[in-house]
């Protein structure tokens, strides 16, 4: 290679901000000369496990990122989509938010994008239901509640006829979870504002086709999650399936039989499937995930590797490592390390693991977790979740401007103000 290598790391999330992260460090250590280009298309990194947070009006939406340049060093931070990957001609293209396309050549790449959400072909359910992946998602969810309460209370002479707000959750897994217990929190906390709303009117309802919620923690931890939902009036629908959905309603089933169950709010954090990317890279896939080798390039070919929701990493015990910012985070320093030992024709290590353990915030101040093999819940798992989390945002800023949001919510309440985007118009209108 005449030029410094080029490294080309698409994505500006837990894997590839990490992996750039790590590259940088491990560069700069050895005095290696290299082009590092982070590619991504938002300019911020986005901190997903509290995304729940702003949906439920307990963070604003700005302190669960952070601008991608202020975070990298060296790196060169371009903001635009990756459309296509050539790996005949070590090449990808970029399409800038001004709609123009153009080349960048790669000797390194690193595909970390994540993954989409999976409808299954459920209908209706893409066309009715919000995910929540994105910081537009949070936004948009959060707006919706604040609207249902605002149309409930605007639209009825009395508390008799307020209309009633039915919000229904598909997916028990952590993003699920998490989502109904904010989402029940934001609601609840908000209704001394609402006079004519009474918390009768409110329904809550999250649907799960296992028989158990969070399975990821265990049963008894799962049970537990069960337990205290249903102690705050959730509706819980274990072991059914949603077959169908409309504006209004939402089809569930359990084996012949089928309920319906009205809705004013339908979310969805039931599936993923894979990116775009992944399925046109012409690469072996495992589930819509790119398989990569233990040491997490994509079999035969050290120039592309792979990490985070997108790359099906073997586990050294047999099958895949779970999509978690926990695995995208350690498995940044093995691609760092990686490209940096290929680069001096070193040895490759394969990625390991030790899990440290989950938690999930629940709502109400309660949590779960297992942390080395032990078990909390309630408060104390509540308050390991939100300490455990706060250190991990990537910088000091956003962890002071965080534990600024959770003081103010608790000595203020709920900030029920809705973020619209309309601008001013000069007809007054
Ligand atoms: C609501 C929610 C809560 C979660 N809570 C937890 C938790 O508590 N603990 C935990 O360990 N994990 C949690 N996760 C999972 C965690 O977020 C993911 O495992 C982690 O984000 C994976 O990192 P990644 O880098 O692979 O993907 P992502 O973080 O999704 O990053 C993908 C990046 O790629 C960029 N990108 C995508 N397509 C393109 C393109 N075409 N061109 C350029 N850039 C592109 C995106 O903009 C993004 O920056 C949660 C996920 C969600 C949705």
């Amino acid at each position: 290679m005449k030029h410094a290598p080029r490294i080309v790391i698409i994505g500006g999330g837990f894997g590839g901000l990490y992996a750039t992260l790590a590259l940088e460090k491990k560069l700069s250590r050895l005095n290696q000369k290299a082009e590092i280009s982070l590619v991504s298309k938002d300019n911020f990194f986005l901190f997903t496990p509290m995304l729940h947070e702003v949906a439920s009006s307990s963070i604003a939406l700005q302190n669960i990122v952070t601008p991608l340049r202020k975070i990298v060093r060296k790196a060169t931070v371009i903001t635009s989509k990756v459309t296509a990957i050539d790996r005949g001609s070590r090449e990808i293209t970029l399409e800038s938010a001004a709609g123009t396309h153009h080349q960048l050549g790669y000797d390194y790449l690193v595909i970390a994008v994540g993954n989409t959400s999976n409808f299954y072909g459920i209908p209706g359910l893409e066309e009715n239901a919000m995910t929540l992946k994105t910081l537009g998602d949070a936004i948009t969810m959060r707006n919706s509640v604040i609207s249902l309460l605002e149309k409930s209370e605007a639209e009825c002479p009395d508390s008799d006829h307020a209309m009633p707000i039915s919000v229904v959750i598909g997916g028990g897994g952590f993003a699920g979870t998490e989502t109904v217990g904010a989402i029940h929190d934001l609601i609840i906390r908000s209704l001394p504002l609402y006079p004519k709303l009474r918390r009768a009117k409110v329904t809550v309802h999250l649907i799960e086709g296992g028989e158990k919620l969070l399975p990821e923690l265990g049963s008894e931890l799962g049970a537990y999650t069960a337990e205290a939902l249903r102690n705050r009036s959730i509706t819980l629908h274990l072991g059914w399936r949603i077959s169908a959905a409309t504006e209004t309603t939402v089809t569930i089933t359990q084996g012949e039989t089928e309920k319906v169950v009205n809705h004013n709010l339908l979310i969805w954090t039931g599936g993923v499937a894979a990116h775009p990317l992944v399925n046109a890279l012409e690469a072996p896939q495992e589930k819509g995930r790119v398989l990569v080798e233990s040491t997490l390039h994509i079999p035969g070919d050290t120039s592309v590797w792979s990490l985070g929701d997108c790359a099906a990493v073997p586990q050294l015990g047999g099958g895949f490592c779970a999509p978690t910012a926990q695995h995208a985070i350690r498995q940044a320093e093995t691609v760092a390390h990686n490209i940096v030992a290929e680069i001096s024709h070193a040895r490759l290590m394969p990625y390991t693991h030790r899990s440290i353990g989950a938690l999930a915030s629940i709502g109400e101040r309660t949590g779960v977790a297992r942390i080395f093999g032990f078990q909390f819940s309630g408060f104390i798992a509540w308050w390991m979740w939100r300490t455990v989390y706060l250190f991990k945002l990537p910088q000091w800023e956003k962890r002071i401007r965080v534990a600024i949001d959770w003081t103010s919510d608790l000595i203020f309440g709920r900030d029920i103000v809705q973020y619209l985007p309309d601008r001013s118009n000069t007809k007054g209108d």
